[in-house]
């Protein structure tokens, strides 16, 4: 959840140095005494929400918490040896191109991120070490106290490194260690390696599988990948590795507000998904992709649909459905929490761009949105200044989503006729801290474009 803050990296660290690193002995500091550390303020802002954040999560199910809380030392150092967890997300391959994702993430994104922006600035494959032997022994000295492993990526199953680290856990006959995965579930055979062969000799196998929607909707969303092929994964899964637990983990964004329900509902009676295996992530950035900025009627349509949700899995199931209820519970509080129908105008632009990359049109796949893409791409007269007072007050915003925002509010104050407030949200756009270079000449461009329309024009 911190990855983009951290200045801690397997590039001249190790990880028991990280594990003792400045940052995460101050994490830990802040987090015994209830103090909000920096690094944790996407989990916060799931907390204020009235949500269940990966923070809260692990607190909550970590039976060996208060042993470490014990042995944790007054500078926040504790001992490596409870270094037992792993989250591995060590390379950005992957052959999807989710619609909210990058090409930090994905080397999928790379080719349409240099179309939209004429230049990617990083190289399309990103690693988190140029020393994988070097990794690989570090994790073979923690092999006796390793409990679980959870590996994500970009994309785990297609990942050299991935099987790698499996065949050390063979090697040193650690089936017992726990695996987890969070995987767009396109492929599972990789380099002549079946995944299924693999996972039917460890004990312990999770899999959580990144699926948003069914059919095209799915594969408009997660581009690359292949519905069909996701269906007959699951069928070989069930047949072939009984003993693997299998969850969805869908990404709740504007696109599948309104239809996740029912693909949950859907996947539960064909008998894919047993109850209480969601997890239901929720989309924070890009925050025009977030669905708080679904319009009232639309949100109200995707809260009644929620709810009609909730009923059928108390009906249907009881208790048995309750992790299943408090997610789409979430869901509904997180929706209702704030009104970001500001962003519809973001939204529209983005996704006509990357519509003629794709050649995909947004309201032929998603009809019942179509107002969303369609109309105009400035924002419109019709987003509240609350709108905005909402974006402008999420801590999580980026700053050159912030200053963006303060460009949009300087053009409807032009619009209404407010040269002077239009002027005070160009100067607090580029008063922005933490504005990446090539960032900066973009918005100086726009604002010098607002600035010049301001001006009072010479008589004719
Ligand atoms: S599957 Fe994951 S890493 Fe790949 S493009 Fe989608 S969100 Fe990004």
């Amino acid at each position: 959840m911190a990855a983009d803050k951290t200045q801690d990296s397997l590039r001249g660290m190790s990880l028991p140095e990280i594990w003792n690193s400045a940052e995460v002995k101050q994490l830990r500091l802040d987090m015994l005494q209830e103090r909000k550390n920096p690094l944790c303020l996407k989990c916060y802002e799931v907390e204020a929400a009235k949500a269940q954040s990966l923070r809260t999560k692990h607190n909550n199910a970590d039976r060996a918490r208060e042993k470490i809380i014990g042995q944790t030392r007054s500078d926040g150092w504790l001992d490596s040896k409870h270094l037992i967890s792993l989250e591995l997300n060590l390379s950005n391959a992957c052959n999807c191109r989710c619609r909210y994702c990058c090409h930090r993430r994905s080397t999928g994104w790379y080719k349409d991120f240099a179309l939209l922006t004429g230049s990617p600035g990083l190289p399309a494959a990103l690693t988190a070490t140029d020393d994988f032997p070097n990794l690989y022994g570090q994790i073979r000295d923690l092999l006796p106290g390793l409990q679980r492993i959870r590996f994500g990526g970009g994309e785990p199953l297609i990942a050299d490194w991935h099987y790698e680290i499996l065949e050390i856990l063979l090697a040193g006959n650690r089936v017992d260690v726990k695996l987890s995965y969070v995987t767009n579930f396109c492929n599972l055979t990789h380099g002549g390696k079946d995944i299924l062969e693999l996972w039917k000799r460890f004990r312990d196998v999770a899999v959580s599988a990144s699926l948003d929607a069914p059919g095209s909707r799915g594969e408009y969303i997660r581009k690359g990948l292949d519905w069909n092929q996701v269906m007959q994964n699951r069928e070989r899964l069930m047949r072939v590795c009984p003993h693997v637990i299998f969850c969805i983990s869908p990404t709740l964004s504007v696109m599948n507000a309104l239809g996740l329900p029912d693909f949950h509902r859907d996947w539960l009676e064909k008998g894919y998904l047993r109850p209480n295996k969601i997890d239901l992530g929720i989309l924070f950035g890009p925050v025009e992709y977030r669905c708080q900025i679904l319009p009232p009627h639309l949100k109200r349509e995707a809260v009644a649909s929620c709810r009609r949700h909730i009923e059928y899995l108390s009906r249907r199931y009881g208790p048995s459905a309750k992790r299943d209820i408090s997610s789409f519970q979430n869901a509904v509080t997180f929706m209702q929490e704030k009104d970001l129908t500001c962003l519809i105008g973001r939204f529209r632009k983005t996704t006509q761009a990357l519509d003629a990359i794709r050649d995909e049109r947004f309201e032929d796949v998603f009809p019942e949105l179509a107002g969303l893409a369609a109309g105009p791409q400035a924002p419109g007269a019709e987003a509240p200044l609350a709108s905005y007072a909402d974006l402008l007050s999420l801590e999580t915003l980026e700053p050159y989503e912030r200053a963006r925002t303060h460009l949009e509010l300087a053009l409807l104050h032009k619009q209404a006729g407010r040269p002077d407030d239009a002027a005070g949200e160009i100067a607090k756009a580029l008063r922005q801290d933490g504005l990446p270079a090539d960032s900066y000449q973009d918005l100086c461009r726009e604002a010098n474009r607002i600035l010049k329309e301001l001006a009072p024009q010479p008589p004719a």
